[in-house]
């Protein structure tokens, strides 16, 4: 079969039929969207999951009967691609060979990716085709760029709207800042896609003869217990005047300051080891104390100048030990004298305050951090313990102690209250000042720089830090769906650090902030809400909707119903259309999206549908996947482990693709792709291709129903099992489940039924035509051009995409005949371990089956569980029942050696034996025999334990329910 044909032949037809072209209609409807690619370069095989993903889901949406929407567009909005554009004209050769080996673009392309908009052209185009090679079921009509003149109009609209509710502020906040390109930095500007996050340390001013020392820090309550300050001795240091004031800082510390303070100007450089052994006044309390060198203070991290308060920081209490053993340091320095006589300072205590405590020097128990570094067995400040010790500590801390009473007026406060307190009281003092942070650093722009705070005096922000809007973002997050469960926690917390996003910037592609047309809105911010802009883009293309007639009342009117259609600009039956369509679709049943989006866009998502749309319209569903490896590999560029998309569709066909990616792992794992593991499935789907095709032209199955066998009947019992479980899997999204149980596992049942009925005839072929066509239906989400292939050849009408899905038969399900059957595959695989373990060449085979007893037993201690029994007094409840005690220690043995068993069957095995009818194991070994005689080529015997007419080496005695006792005769193997 050639599958890149097939591909073509159906991509077409359902093209030619607007098969996935979705109006409103009296049908249900689902709504769901997938995140717009960038159009800054080809898709790979990672971005493939979350589209496919995305398509499936909508595949399967729609054979469950609804009229399912699934549209697409591209984000041309932000600074990367002008980047780009910047760096193809420079001639960066780097860019430019990747540009041409790796996405293949053609040098007469090249030259015009001086304008940044054909960059994105070029990109869209691909990217779209790669799309329709996939077979995803996109309604193509609702297609736009976020640069189109209406789309701007759309997001002013926005802008204005929360705007109006006071979300958006100005004014000076830290952001993530690149240098060179003078704009602010997000995760998407960022070299590895990272987001810089930003804390807000509390640098306190110690005096060193008129000249500022400042120490940044994050406990600025324990300023009280500080007993020396750390200067790394072999690092670089410059004094410098900042607003009339003298300040000593680490080198890379000025250039940090300068992005958050007014002026910064240099007067020396100096070396650390310069400062060691004088001493500075601490701010609050102007004791002296000593300025010690320590090799863990990092002079690029913050101002590069550390005070310690070695009572609470386990690092501060190593360091100053490391320093008291290293004679060498002491001496060289001449600070034996200052080392010996520092003593640790409790500030915070863990005792409720009631209790009073001594304020002199208190012992080792009273030492927060000795304690734990005691606890931990922390060697030295090098030792990784080190790290863990201090983040417990400062958790312990701030959630549970309070100030000591010898803090004046902070005595008593909870930690967590009194840092607050505290840093305010300096900075209002002017001895100390706030200092920004990027805590996960370095990060650096996608043009190379360094990535520093910036306070930017007249930023604009979208206030995500407002409280009554998170207050209803919590409220609303109870209770949306999020796929997969475990994401609600992740979503939690991004919801309380969420502060103000800068939401513009100076340059860039995109829509300028309506009121201040210096601005460009920023990619995160314009993507917000689009998805309510599909539902009315096709009516803007067919009627040509110009953008000057979609003001601020048309939207008003058409999203949220306020105004009069008769007095917009635009046509008022145009506007009530867009009104209907976009009432129709909304709200939205499911957003897709990768893992990595968790922390900003879907987040973003559900903030500002929150804000702007009443909340009968507020989206319903999050869907989250994790990434695709390579060989177990990141991708990336730099390890040229990148196969673009449709490159790989040419080596292994999209159907394969889809399959591969979705089959490779659950929800939120990363899907290992790989070369073998494409080629293990094409083989897959080739063989099914083939095998199936030969039963396109049997009968139906109805004309069979009253003649089935047991074994026809266990079959068709099987595939409703296996539709329940399928359906299951994806209302869950759980795709990797639902191919494993509806592909693999009924093909393995089918091959079973072919060895275990004895005729190949009509019959059997209608039975197998009826579970291959279940298998075509519960595999065209995933494979749907290979379905659609074989339900043509199967002679049905219209397509597989559109047909129903398949749903469970309860008058095919017959339990008995499922039990029994699992009974006898379980006799089978046994039987052949037991051949293979002895090395015989079988020539007689007995099988001795349970008595009526031993299945009384097993039945009552399957009821107890089911009933709730604890599994430790299985026994004892058991013994309770007098049947089961008449038979005194026989009883009791058999207990003991199948309760294990009993214990751990699954909960459906369990119901299935509890409700069907007792398997009568005997009959149908008897019934099974020539079966069993031509799969293990001998004789088979059966007979019931209690009088077995031949029992040579007396095995029948260790029968038990579904495990017959089972002896094998035979003469050693010749091979
Ligand atoms: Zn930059």
């Amino acid at each position: 079969m050639d599958f890149g044909k097939i591909e073509e032949k159906w991509q077409e037809r359902w093209e030619k039929a607007h098969l996935f072209e979705a109006n409103p209609d009296s049908r249900p409807k689902y709504y769901l969207t997938v995140a717009y690619p960038y159009p800054n370069a080809p898709q790979h095989i990672g971005h493939a999951r979350t589209y496919t993903l995305a398509d499936v889901h909508a595949r399967y949406m729609r054979m469950k009967g609804n009229n399912t929407l699934l549209p697409m567009a591209f984000h041309y909005t932000g600074t990367p691609i002008l980047a780009m554009s910047k760096r193809v004209v420079s001639g960066d050769e780097e860019l430019i060979n990747i540009m041409k080996d790796l996405y293949g673009v053609p040098a007469e392309v090249l030259k015009m990716f001086n304008d940044p908009v054909n960059i994105a052209r070029f990109f869209h185009r691909d990217l779209k085709l790669g799309m329709k090679e996939m077979g995803y079921s996109i309604d193509w009509r609702r297609e736009f760029t976020t640069i189109d003149p209406t789309y701007s109009k759309f997001i002013e609209w926005q802008f204005h709207r929360l705007s109006s509710k006071g979300l958006i502020t100005k004014g000076a906040h830290p952001i993530g800042w690149c240098p060179s390109c003078r704009n602010p930095v997000g995760q998407h500007d960022t070299l590895h896609d990272v987001e810089p996050e930003i804390d807000e340390f509390t640098a306190i001013k110690f005096d060193l003869d008129g000249v500022s020392i400042p120490t940044a820090t994050l406990r600025p309550e324990t300023i009280f217990g500080v007993t020396n300050i750390w200067v790394n001795p072999e690092a670089k240091y410059v004094e410098i005047e900042v607003k009339g004031e003298r300040m000593i800082v680490g080198s890379r510390g000025a250039e940090k300051l300068r992005g958050q303070m007014a002026e910064v100007s240099m007067i020396r450089e100096l070396s650390g080891s310069e400062l060691i052994g004088k001493y500075v006044t601490n701010p609050v309390n102007c004791k002296k104390i000593p300025v010690l060198p320590a090799g863990f203070v990092d002079p690029d991290n913050a101002t590069g100048i550390v005070m310690s308060v070695p009572a609470h920081a386990p690092y501060d209490l190593l360091a100053l030990k490391d320093l008291k053993n290293n004679s060498g340091e002491l001496s060289k320095y001449g600070i034996a004298d200052a080392v010996s006589s520092v003593v640790p300072v409790p500030v915070v205590t863990m005792r409720p305050s009631s209790q009073s405590e001594s304020t002199s020097s208190p012992p080792d128990s009273e030492i927060p951090a000795q304690e734990v570094v005691n606890r931990l067995k922390v060697k030295d400040q090098f030792d990784p313990k080190a790290e863990e010790a201090t983040k417990e500590l400062y958790q312990k801390e701030f959630h549970t102690a309070r100030m000591r009473p010898d803090t004046g007026r902070y005595a008593g406060m909870p930690v967590s209250k009194a840092k607050d307190i505290v840093k305010k009281d300096l900075v209002s003092a002017g001895k100390a000042f706030p200092f920004y942070e990027i805590i996960n650093g370095p990060v650096y722009c996608r043009c190379g720089s360094e990535v520093i705070v910036n306070l930017l005096s007249d930023q604009w922000f979208i206030n995500y830090g407002d409280e009554s809007w998170k207050e209803v973002v919590r409220g609303y997050l109870k209770e949306m769906s999020l796929v997969p469960e475990e994401l609600r926690q992740e979503f939690i917390n991004v919801v309380e650090w969420l502060k103000e996003k800068a939401c513009a910037r100076r340059s860039g592609l995109g829509t300028p902030l309506p009121w201040d047309k210096d601005w460009i809105i920023e990619s995160l911010s314009d993507s917000t809400i689009y998805m309510a802009y599909y539902t009315i883009s096709r009516v803007i293309h067919e009627k040509c909707v110009d953008a000057s007639l979609l003001d601020d009342a048309a939207f008003n009117y058409i999203f949220l119903g306020e105004g009069d259609p008769a007095a917009l600009k635009i046509n008022s039956s145009t506007a009530e259309e867009m009104r209907k369509e976009f009432l129709y679709f909304y709200p939205l049943d499911s957003r897709h999206s990768g893992r990595d989006l968790v922390p900003n866009h879907l987040t973003f998502f559900i903030f500002n549908h929150l804000a702007i749309f009443p909340r009968a319209l507020w989206p319903k569903q999050i869907a989250v996947n994790g990434s695709v490896l390579m060989d177990g590999k990141k991708m990336s560029k730099s390890m040229g482990n990148i196969i673009p998309l449709r490159k790989a569709i040419t080596i292994y066909g999209a159907d394969t693709l889809r399959v591969s990616i979705l089959s490779a792992s659950e929800l939120l794992q990363d899907a290992d792709f790989s070369d073998s593991l494409a080629r293990s499935v094409r083989s897959k789907l080739q063989e099914f291709f083939c095998f199936s095709t030969q039963y396109a032209g049997a009968e139906m199955l109805d004309s069979y129903k009253g003649s089935l066998e047991a074994i026809d009947r266990w079959l068709l019992s099987r595939v409703q099992n296996a539709i329940s479980q399928a359906t299951c899997s994806m209302e869950c999204l759980r795709a990797r489940e639902a191919i494993q149980t509806a592909f693999y596992s009924l093909q393995q049942d089918i091959l079973w039924y072919l060895r275990r009925s004895e005729e190949s005839g009509a019959k059997a072929r209608s039975i197998i035509k009826y579970v291959v066509e279940t298998i075509i239906k519960i595999m065209a989400p995933f494979a749907p051009h290979m379905c659609e292939e074989l339900w043509e050849a199967f002679g049905h009408e219209g397509f597989v995409s559109a047909a129903a899905w398949p749903e469970v038969n309860s008058s095919l399900i017959d339990i008995s005949a499922e039990v029994s059957e699992d009974f006898l595959k379980g006799a089978v695989g046994d039987t052949a371990e037991i051949v293979k373990v002895t090395g015989l060449a079988p020539t007689k085979i007995f099988y001795y089956v349970s008595p009526s007893w031993k299945w009384d037993i097993y039945l009552k201690l399957l009821s107890l569980l089911d009933q709730g029994s604890d599994p430790k007094a299985l026994i004892r409840d058991a013994m309770k029942d007098p049947a089961v005690r008449a038979r005194g220690a026989e009883s009791a043995k058999f207990i003991s050696s199948i309760s294990q068993c009993a214990v751990s069957m699954s909960k459906d095995q369990r119901t299935k034996l509890l409700s069907s009818e007792r398997l009568d194991e005997l009959a149908c070994l008897k019934t099974a025999s020539q079966f069993l005689s031509r799969y293990f080529k001998c004789q088979v015997e059966a007979y019931s334990s209690e009088s077995p007419a031949y029992d040579p080496k007396g095995r029948a005695g260790s029968s038990s329910p579904l495990r017959p006792a089972i002896y094998v005769e035979g003469s050693p193997c010749s091979e």
